[in-house]
């Protein structure tokens, strides 16, 4: 039977993770697909109970495992830890090295249901329809960092292979083929060298895909752009950073960044989860919207595992509950039905 590795982690992880693992469960009671889901520590929690971030068990049944459902890892209490030490580093950072988890994929569409709880009016955003791969194991997060003396220092290098960039563009233009066939890869190269050999790297493989447009945008203008008029945009490629600060950003498009689900790709071995952190402000109350992470649960099911039927059985119920009007407070409006984390994951079931 294939097996989940489960790490809910930290915050509003424990509340979220749980919801999705029953929404799995249900839409495949009446598939031939049995998944196995078993749970380990992660984060902080682990920290407290094992000594550090990524304990060697959770890694090798991360290793093991067809895909991996995270949560979310960090908070407050570990945020004096040094950073090498730290959940969002020694967790997030080496599970995606450990796994080569190259491509980090966070579609971006605007539910109808949630036009009005856009951060931008309903007629900017209405039609937005978009996916942004972004590049998740090079780049500065990765590179060499350090600190120098007289006078104080720090760096972070910024570095990229020709086979880092050419496998997540290639990713990208299979991508848009089965879309709307436009891709545009979001760089700065009027100034960063990286940038420039990103730009040569795509160029070489556009020729393989002549039927898809590819349009190359500067970062700043990109997020400008993102706001001004997202329907512009079909598929998005771009580096680490770059990726991490637009997809936050393009989250809020689409009502929340508790809608936001992600999937973390090494071939079919897969990292998902909800692109939003463990808000610590909201953990354990009850409030967390836990859609981002059924989501994932979903993305999972189509990437992992070929269920495109299945994952598609999620998406519309998550489409109908808030086409009933049902909210979590991330979302709400006066007048909205007001849910809980736990009362959101009962809709969905219910939708199902
Ligand atoms: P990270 O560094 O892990 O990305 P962060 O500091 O960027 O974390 P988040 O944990 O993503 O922050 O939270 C940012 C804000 O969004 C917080 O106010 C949090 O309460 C809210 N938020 C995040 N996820 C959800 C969710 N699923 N439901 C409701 N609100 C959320
Ligand atoms: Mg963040």
């Amino acid at each position: 039977m294939p097996k989940v590795a489960v790490l809910p982690g930290d915050g509003i992880g424990q509340e979220i993770v749980p919801e999705a693992i029953r929404v799995l469960q249900a839409v495949l009671t009446d598939s031939s697909l049995r998944l196995e889901f078993k749970e380990y520590p992660v984060g902080g929690a682990a920290i407290d109970r094992a000594g550090r971030a990524l304990p060697a068990e959770t890694l090798a049944a991360c290793q093991e495992a067809d895909a991996v459902l995270l949560g979310a890892v960090g908070g407050p209490k570990w945020d004096t830890l040094p950073a090498p030490e730290r959940p969002e580093t020694a967790a997030l950072l080496g599970l995606r090295k450990a796994l080569g988890l190259y491509a980090n994929i966070r579609p971006v569409r605007m539910l109808p249901a949630l036009a009005d709880a856009s951060a931008l009016k309903r007629e900017v955003v209405q039609n937005t329809d978009l996916v942004v791969l972004r590049e998740l194991t090079g780049g500065l997060y990765f590179g060499e960092k350090g600190r120098k003396q007289n006078p104080p220092a720090a760096y972070d290098l910024m570095i990229y292979t020709e086979e880092e960039v050419e496998r997540i563009v290639r990713l990208a233009f299979e991508t848009a083929r089965l879309r709307r066939k436009k891709l545009c890869s979001v760089d700065k190269a009027n100034v960063l060298e990286t940038s420039r050999f990103w730009r040569e790297v795509t160029l070489r493989v556009a020729a393989a895909y002549p039927e898809v447009e590819l349009t190359h945008m500067y970062v700043d203008n990109a997020a400008m752009q993102l706001v001004r008029d997202p329907e512009q945009f079909d598929v998005l490629v771009t580096e680490n950073m770059f990726g991490d600060i637009l997809t936050d950003l393009a989250s809020m498009l689409s009502g929340s960044i508790g809608m936001m689900a992600s999937a973390s790709l090494n071939g079919k071995k897969g990292l998902y989860e909800p692109a939003h952190g463990s808000a610590p402000d909201i953990a354990g109350k009850n409030l967390a919207n836990p859609l981002a992470t059924i989501l994932s649960g979903a993305l999972m099911l189509r990437y992992s595992f070929a269920r495109e039927k299945e994952a598609q059985a999620i998406e519309q119920a998550v489409s109908k509950v808030l086409d009933a009007g049902y909210r979590t407070g991330d979302l709400a409006k006066p007048g909205d039905k007001v849910l809980g984390t736990k009362e959101m994951g009962d809709a969905v079931l219910a939708a199902l």
